[in-house]
């Protein structure tokens, strides 16, 4: 962890940052043990694709204070087990699930944060809403009292060349100010992984989600759930 901490200062610095980005733990295929050693070497936010996966997790770590995001797609059936679990859900890309969330976050466990996933490289087969929809999905969720909208999410094709990548992650940036300009709760942009980090923090990720880099290689796919 301390590797990939370093980076992430490294990176920061080189971008003129006052304050590092945060590093997002990325926990899919890892035993709640895995994640609980990096808890207990100051690690605080954990990031799980899968709800289901994530629920057993979050139950044996309960009670150290970390946060969780959810960073997969999610489906509006599993809203309510997504709205109970977790801290934040970084997957917001329709607005059946701004009032799925909105309907069944619990009023004991305070609004969920939530970032809007945008499909930044236009693919069709990939999640994540088209940059235009952003301004109607951003309104629907700063009116929704259960939300508090945090801020935008990519996860852009992994091209080869370092430029196309950066491209996007720049677009992201755009789009990232012109919505952020209108609310100072505004203040996460969730972008880059372990092989380009530090391309994303140059262009203004404020949180870089990690898990290779941390963990090592995953061992094999996880059928989807
Ligand atoms: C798996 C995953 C990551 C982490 O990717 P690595 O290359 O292992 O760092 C980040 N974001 C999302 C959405 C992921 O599914």
């Amino acid at each position: 962890m301390d590797a990939v901490l370093l980076r992430i200062d490294n990176a920061s610095r080189r971008a003129g940052r006052p304050v590092p980005a945060r590093l997002l733990a990325v926990g899919k295929t890892r035993s709640a043990a895995e994640l609980g050693a990096l808890a207990a070497a100051g690690q605080r936010a954990f990031g799980e694709n899968y709800v289901q996966e994530a629920a057993g997790k979050i139950e044996a770590l309960a009670g150290l204070g970390l946060e969780w995001h959810l960073i997969g797609h999610l489906q509006s059936n599993k809203a309510r087990l997504a709205a109970t679990l977790f801290d934040w859900v970084q997957t917001v890309d329709r607005p059946k699930l701004v009032d799925a969330l909105a309907a069944h976050r619990p009023a004991a466990r305070g609004p969920l944060n939530v970032l809007v996933q945008v499909n930044i490289d236009d693919e069709s087969s990939k999640h994540g809403c088209q940059p235009a929809e952003v301004p109607a999905l951003v309104a629907a969720i700063r009116a929704a009292p259960m939300l508090r909208l945090r801020g935008l999410m990519a996860i852009p094709a992994p091209h080869a060349e370092p430029s196309r990548r950066r491209d996007a992650f720049a677009r992201m940036r755009r789009l990232f100010d012109t919505v952020a300009g209108q609310d100072p709760a505004i203040d996460t942009l969730s972008m880059g992984m372990s092989d380009d980090l530090e391309l994303a923090i140059a262009e203004g990720a404020t949180l870089v989600r990690v898990g290779t880099a941390l963990f090592g290689p995953r061992p094999a796919p996880r059928p989807s759930s």
